[in-house]
């Protein structure tokens, strides 16, 4: 009976740390995984830390033109696209509706070219839906993340990052 209750529980914890669409963690979870990282670099653990956030460009007409199911399933396919590549960079979340937060982490390289390796495979990617093709392109902010600041600044410059991009043409990483 414990060992069950036990069982019963961690699965309640893990339905509650993923976004019941994609599968990938959700905002919640990642706030903790970032919690750890940031001690983890108090502690001197952590070589380099950066935060990369990511949205869909006009997602909405990809809704408006196949449907929202079709959408749905572009979402899936990203989140499958992403949380491959990640196992090894570090980890990412949805963020929000068609956002995603990347943290890049435990790794020696540089988190420009991991980005822009997602990136290229966004654009090779092709999602089928019924009798359809959908093809989409997404816009990036990178930025390092600085003990100074803390994570929250280093989000937020993501964003804004992500947001100049939006405003000049979209469909770029914006360093
Ligand atoms: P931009 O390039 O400026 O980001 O344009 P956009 O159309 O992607 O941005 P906007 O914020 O206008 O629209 C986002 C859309 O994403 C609207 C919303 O309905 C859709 N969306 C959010 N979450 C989901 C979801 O879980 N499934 C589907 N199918 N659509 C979603
Ligand atoms: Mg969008
Ligand atoms: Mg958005």
């Amino acid at each position: 009976m414990e060992q069950k209750l036990v069982r019963y529980n961690t699965k309640l914890q893990k339905l509650a740390s993923v976004d019941a669409l994609t599968g990938l963690w959700n905002r919640r979870s990642m706030w903790e995984y970032i919690r750890a990282v940031e001690y983890d670099y108090e502690i001197g653990n952590a070589g380099f830390v950066s935060i990369a956030i990511a949205d869909i460009d006009f997602f909405k007409r990809i809704n408006d033109t196949y449907g929202h199911d079709a959408g749905d399933e572009v979402l899936k396919a990203v989140a499958e696209l992403f949380m491959d590549k990640m196992k090894t960079y570090g980890r990412v979340c949805r963020w929000g509706g068609e956002e995603f937060l990347f943290v890049f982490y435990g790794r020696n390289g540089d988190a420009a070219y991991d980005l822009q390796e997602i990136y290229d495979e966004i654009h090779r990617l092709t999602v089928s839906y019924e009798n359809e093709e959908i093809r989409i392109t997404m816009t990036f902010g990178l930025e390092e993340y600085d003990k100074n600041d803390g994570m929250e600044m280093a989000i937020r410059r993501a964003d804004e990052k992500l947001y100049q991009g939006k405003e000049t043409g979209r469909d770029k990483i914006v360093y």
